[in-house]
């Protein structure tokens, strides 16, 4: 088994589409990124590229390159999945936690999780996704922007 963590944040800007875990979620503003912006995909493959040990997403899919200008995240989450299997590794489990004031989450979390497993390759069961906010605290809790953290367990084949 090897265990692997990721964490990432983005800021809020309007007229820009809200994306999380690979749902377009209704919502005044977006998230600014080279990519889609999927703050939860991305801490997702942080998250599985550390227990991987193959460094993290920006090393992978660096924001100056214009092959990953306005991305969908979920193709990224794929690649990233595509070199563990090469490597013998699958997904045991995967938890999330996305850290967010607004909008309210939870009338999407399992939408979310639907998507997250079929791009892991894995059970519906072994995909968890919460949502929290900080209590108004700090830039989540200001509306400034969203953050997300991820923890996975691989299994390696041929251990
Ligand atoms: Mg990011």
């Amino acid at each position: 088994m090897l265990i692997g963590q990721g964490f990432d944040a983005h800021r809020f800007a309007p007229e820009r589409r809200l994306i999380l875990g690979g749902l377009d979620i209704p919502h005044e503003q977006g998230l600014i990124a080279h990519s889609d912006g999927d703050v939860l995909i991305h801490a997702l493959c942080d998250a599985l590229l550390g227990a991987a040990g193959l460094g993290d997403i920006g090393h992978h899919f660096p924001d100056t390159d214009q092959e990953f200008a306005g991305i969908d995240s979920r193709i990224l989450l794929r690649r990233v999945m595509d070199s563990l299997r090469e490597r013998g590794l699958t997904v045991h489990n995967a938890d999330m936690t996305i850290i967010a004031q607004q909008p309210k989450l939870a009338p999407h979390i399992s939408a979310m999780c639907e998507i997250l497993a079929a791009d892991l390759g894995c059970a519906l069961a072994r995909v968890n996704v919460k949502a929290t906010t900080m209590e108004h605290m700090g830039f989540t809790g200001r509306g400034e922007g969203i953050a997300a953290a991820a923890v996975v367990l691989l299994t390696e084949a041929n251990a």
